[in-house]
């Protein structure tokens, strides 16, 4: 399999992937700035991998997006094009690169949204930094693929939750904030916005096991993962109450909070004819999952 270098070790993601692919080496910011070039050949040259999977990037939530659209547009720019250029120039063979279904454009005719669409309008605004970041990644990739005939490819996932996650109200993600909510909650629970946005949301460690299979099995190509379930944002809280077994807890919603993107989800198909017998994580076990995990760490 060779020698696998996984950026944004410290992430997410990152440990998710950790549980299923232990031997490789993880990287953090700590260990290696990657908005520096130098610091990136440096790290190539202490591992010398032949496999990269490129998880590191500046994520947040849609207030942080919004409040630091430069940080998001050049540090993600940035990241990415030091990691690929020093791939390219270690001649490391295979790079997996994870871009969101986030950077897709804000409005198209017809959902879900296949790879195809990727460029066919620009990003939700909440998001353009990010999103024309991202997708400056993917025009990256695909150039190297077209110029070099490189075997780099990337994933587009729909939101993620997960027992790493971070739980900060600034930079969580929509599902782990609200399991932290409900944690906290006595008998109310306010959101933000209408409740009504289309969301996929996916178990962390999901992406992690398609990301091993691909490195596994060696797949070269992109592919939109997210399981088929589209809810709305009130669903999703309804079935997340009660896989924490919060029925009762009262929901508000206040609405002069922005909701961003009205619906963003994707066709899984073509992953799904690859990967023939994978099983998506039910939102409800999910979710089951993370808050256990919670309750137990905040008990102590
Ligand atoms: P995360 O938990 O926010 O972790 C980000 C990772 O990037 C951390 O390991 C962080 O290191 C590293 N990083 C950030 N800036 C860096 C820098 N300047 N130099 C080196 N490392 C740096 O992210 P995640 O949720 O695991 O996301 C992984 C990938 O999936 C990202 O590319 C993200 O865009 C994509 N994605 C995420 C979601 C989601 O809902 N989470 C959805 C779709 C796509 P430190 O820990 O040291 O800061």
């Amino acid at each position: 399999m060779g020698n696998i270098l996984v950026t944004g070790g410290s992430g997410l993601v990152g440990k998710h992937l950790k549980d299923i692919l232990p031997d490789a080496i993880y990287i953090s910011s700590k260990d290696y700035n990657l908005i520096r070039i130098d610091e990136v050949r440096d790290m190539m040259n202490e591992y010398e991998p032949n496999i990269v999977i490129h998880l590191a990037a500046r994520v947040g939530g849609i207030m942080d997006n919004m409040k630091y659209p430069v940080d998001y547009l050049e540090e993600n720019i940035l990241m990415n094009t030091n990691v690929l250029k020093v791939c390219h120039e270690s001649e490391v063979e295979r790079v997996i690169s994870i871009l969101s279904t986030c950077i897709y454009p804000d409005k198209v005719d017809k959902y879900p949204m296949i790879e195809e669409d990727l460029f066919n309008g620009p990003p939700t605004p909440s998001n353009f930094s990010y999103g024309f970041a991202k997708r400056c990644m993917a025009a990256h990739i695909d150039s190297y693929v077209k110029q070099y005939d490189k075997k780099w490819c990337y994933l587009i996932p729909c939101n993620l939750y997960g027992e790493y996650d971070k739980y900060e109200e600034h930079n969580s993600h929509f599902v782990s904030a609200l399991i932290r909510k409900i944690y906290e909650a006595n008998n109310e629970i306010e959101l933000w916005g209408t409740g009504k946005p289309l969301r996929q949301f996916m178990y962390g460690g999901d992406l992690a096991r398609i990301i091993k299979y691909m490195i596994d099995n060696e797949i070269v190509d992109n592919f939109n993962v997210a399981p088929k379930e589209v809810y709305s944002i009130n669903e999703i809280t309804n079935i997340v109450k009660k896989a924490c077994e919060k029925d009762k807890l009262v929901v508000s919603y206040d609405s002069t909070k922005p909701d961003g993107q009205f619906r963003k989800d994707v066709d899984s198909s073509k992953l799904l004819s690859t990967l023939k017998d994978f099983n998506f994580t039910k939102l409800e076990e999910g979710a089951k999952k993370v808050y256990d995990k919670f309750s137990k760490r905040h008990n102590r």
